[in-house]
């Protein structure tokens, strides 16, 4: 196993993206909570490419304190890429993964590890209890998101949160995972393992506004979905069998119309069904695209993030 001969128990991994108002905060209360544990620790801060102070920030709170290591991403990758510069050179016998703008309280973890320890769970995930610090939007966003989900992958992410403690296997197997678009939430579900759930309230952020825009989160639905499912595939198939045992029906009424000397006046009838298959057509294209796509990215086989800068060493990975 990777790391195996590491002294360190505990790694934190602090995804940040744009948080210079809240990250220096947000690491002293970080420090004060990991402080009370027995556990060796180290806090990963990734930077995703902020273009704000907030690796200034980092690199400020990491000097004359070894627990701390920034990594600076090239450019902005995504969370996703963000958590896997973390994941991949975290040392730590287990892993939290937490944000980094106080939505996610870090007095959570002694709880967390509390099961971890136990040995009873390699996944200790964290729900969300309350959503009441989100927007109505961002609520029902999220709401259409795990329906859609669950139906589709039988993933059921309801609650779900990107916060969760991963033993040291589970990590090892997620970074395994050679794709390219990743969807983390899933992943860590996907290598099975022992789940146990902790419930949580959502805070308000500590500052700043949170960066998912309605498009962002399509997009990332749309990536969850192809990325762990082919069924929208096989609903193109059954819905192209549905629109030929129709037209077999349409087509023997034509017959029976011209036989019996009435024929034409189906013009409308006609145009509808001109209508409905030509874009049911550009839909199971469209779809059959956006797996092509999917494809496309992974054969690339491009690296999913590119570190511009570290603070202090780094571990080799
Ligand atoms: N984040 C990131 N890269 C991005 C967007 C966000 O690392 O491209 C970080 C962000 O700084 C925060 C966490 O991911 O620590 C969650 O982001 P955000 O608060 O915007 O999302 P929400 O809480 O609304 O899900
Ligand atoms: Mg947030």
């Amino acid at each position: 196993m990777k790391n195996s001969g590491s002294a360190i128990d505990l790694s934190i991994v602090v995804p940040v993206y744009n948080e210079e108002a809240v990250i220096g905060v947000f690491i002293a209360r970080l420090m004060r909570v990991l402080k009370e544990l027995p556990e060796l620790f180290e806090i990963i801060v990734v930077d995703d490419g902020s273009y704000d102070g907030t690796f200034t920030e980092i690199h400020r709170t990491s000097v004359g304190n070894s627990q701390i290591r920034g990594i600076r991403l090239s450019r902005n990758f995504g969370k996703e890429a963000a958590m896997l510069a973390g994941l991949e050179r975290s040392l730590g016998r287990a892993v939290v993964i937490i944000d980094g703008d106080g939505q996610h309280p870090p007095e959570l973890i002694p709880d967390m590890l509390a099961i971890w320890r136990l040995g009873e769970a390699d996944l200790v995930s964290a729900f969300k209890r309350e959503r009441s610090a989100d927007s109505m939007v961002a609520r029902l966003n999220a709401a259409i998101f795990n329906r859609v989900m669950k139906q589709l992958t039988g993933l059921d992410l309801a609650g779900a949160s990107d916060f969760r403690l991963m033993d040291r296997r589970v990590v090892d197997a997620v970074i395994a995972m050679p794709e390219r678009v990743r969807f983390f939430r899933g992943m860590t579900l996907w290598v099975g393992f022992r789940e146990a759930r902790v419930p949580f309230d959502v805070s308000e952020r500590m500052a700043g506004s949170s960066s998912w825009t309605s498009r962002g989160l399509i997009k990332l639905a749309i990536t969850a979905i192809t990325s762990f499912t082919a069924k929208p595939l096989s609903w193109v198939f059954s819905f192209g069998c549905f629109g030929l045992a129709i037209s077999v029906v349409l087509t023997l009424q034509a017959m029976y119309s011209w036989l019996l000397g009435i024929a034409v006046s189906g013009w409308t009838s006609l145009t509808m069904l001109i209508l409905f298959f030509g874009s049911a057509n550009l839909i199971a294209l469209g779809l059959l695209g956006i797996y092509i796509a999917r494809v496309f990215e992974e054969v690339k086989q491009r690296p999913v993030y590119l570190v511009r800068e570290t603070t202090g060493e780094l571990a080799d990975v």
